[in-house]
């Protein structure tokens, strides 16, 4: 990076962010030390006792107001600038999921079948990382710095449980902008960050159908009513009525991911079951999808004299970036850490993240930072929640300096 040595770092914000960098790296044994100790006791769900103690003996010597949840195992902490001014929030989730690891890190998981398979931990210890870079620059901040430490991202809604608890009321100020990072093991380039204005990740919803039939002997179906074939004919009509209903550049995805009826092959089961994952990518398409998909089942049923319940389960909306502070992101992120750093994601994800809930209330970005190791392809390197999913130390320098990053530039903008 060129850098213009005659000025000060007053005058030449990129020169005061490009030390974030630097400062983030001096860091990186101690943030390091602490994802390693994360990753060793991984917790899942909205209570992770464990996982909280640690943030917050990571915390203690930073002067932060530190508050915890009530119905999750949450940490609030509150930093304080040196003068009044609006308020930021930065985002870390602290979960892991059920998986049994297989990754082959020295610091691998000691609790069984339970893994940071999705790189949680570093977004626990990157914004402890971050929360260390912006205490010691408590001079030059105008206004606070709310830090989400956040339980139960991996189903459980724990964001939104965090919004309803009072999160961003939490400096006493309004939050005007909000961050976030999510790690990733494949995909992207080691410390490359990634991310796109407007849909970034998709909305996922869970369907379950139950067809109701008749059960009978496998020889004589004309004596029963038979749910099984019915149950096939919905799995194709559905990707069927995805295509055919759907804007194609507003697509639905929709995967049948169980199907379950009967005991035996000549017995003709009473009841069939389905259940699916749908993710759709604009806030009218989420709208629309329920009802779509409960008339096309209902009435594929009632064609062969059958009845099906549809039980459809909204799980995360849409995350959506804000256009103007995705270009904050990338702003910064030349800043920080080179122009090479940072890549405009050319299509959003269909996978699904509960910041999307902070985003529906306040304008913010979400990004993604490359944290394939060393030596390994990013194309073809384990994915998030693989068992055999690494996810490299590096990382954390991108992502507790653009996070630190974020929130200073943001806050130097005033209200
Ligand atoms: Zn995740």
């Amino acid at each position: 990076m060129a850098l213009d040595e005659t000025t000060t770092p007053d005058e030449h914000p990129a020169v005061a962010l490009a030390a974030l960098r630097d400062d983030a790296r001096r860091e990186l044994p101690r943030t390091a030390a602490l994802r390693h100790a994360l990753h060793r006791v991984p917790e899942r769900g909205l209570d992770l006792p464990l996982t909280q103690g640690l943030v917050l003996d990571a915390l203690a010597d930073l002067d932060l107001e530190v508050s915890t949840g009530r119905a999750l195992s949450s940490v609030t902490a509150v930093l304080r600038g040196a003068r009044p001014g609006p308020a930021v929030l930065l985002r870390g989730d602290m979960d892991a999921l059920p998986v049994t690891e297989e990754s082959g890190e020295p610091f691998t998981s000691q609790h069984p079948g339970v893994m940071h398979a999705c790189g949680h931990d570093l977004h626990v210890a990157g914004l402890v990382g971050a929360a260390r870079l912006l205490a010691a620059r408590r001079e030059q901040i105008a206004g606070s710095v709310v830090l989400m430490f956040q339980p139960g991202e991996e189903g459980e809604h724990g964001a939104r449980l965090m919004l309803e608890e009072g999160v961003l009321d939490a400096a006493g100020t309004p939050v005007v902008a909000a961050y976030g990072v999510h790690v990733m093991a494949s995909t992207l380039p080691l410390g490359v960050v990634a991310s796109r204005p407007g849909t970034f990740m998709a909305a996922s919803d869970t369907v379950r159908v139950t067809v109701q039939g008749r059960g009978g002997h496998g020889s004589k179906p004309y004596l029963a009513a038979d749910p099984v074939p019915v149950a096939a004919e919905m799995v194709l009509a559905l990707q069927t009525m995805v295509t055919r209903q759907f804007d194609v550049f507003d697509p639905v995805v929709l995967t049948v991911g169980r199907v379950e009826a009967g005991t035996k092959d000549n017995i003709i089961p009473d009841v069939a079951h389905l259940e699916a994952t749908v993710r759709t990518f604009s806030a009218a398409t989420h709208a629309a999808v329920p009802e779509r998909v409960a008339r096309l089942c209902e009435h594929v049923a009632a064609a062969h004299g059958m009845r099906a319940t549809v039980e459809y389960e909204r799980g995360y909306p849409v995350t959506a970036n804000d256009a103007d502070e995705v270009a904050r992101a990338r702003r910064v992120t030349h800043d920080v850490l080179g122009a090479d750093a940072w890549q405009d994601a050319p299509a959003p994800v269909p996978g699904a993240e509960d910041f999307s809930y902070v985003l529906q209330q306040v304008p913010g970005a979400f990004v993604f930072v490359g944290a394939t190791p060393p030596g390994e392809d990013f194309r073809t390197a384990p994915y998030n929640h693989s068992p055999r999913a690494r996810f490299d130390d590096e990382a954390l320098v991108a992502g507790s300096a653009v996070l630190a990053a974020l929130a200073l530039d943001r806050l130097a903008e005033g209200s």
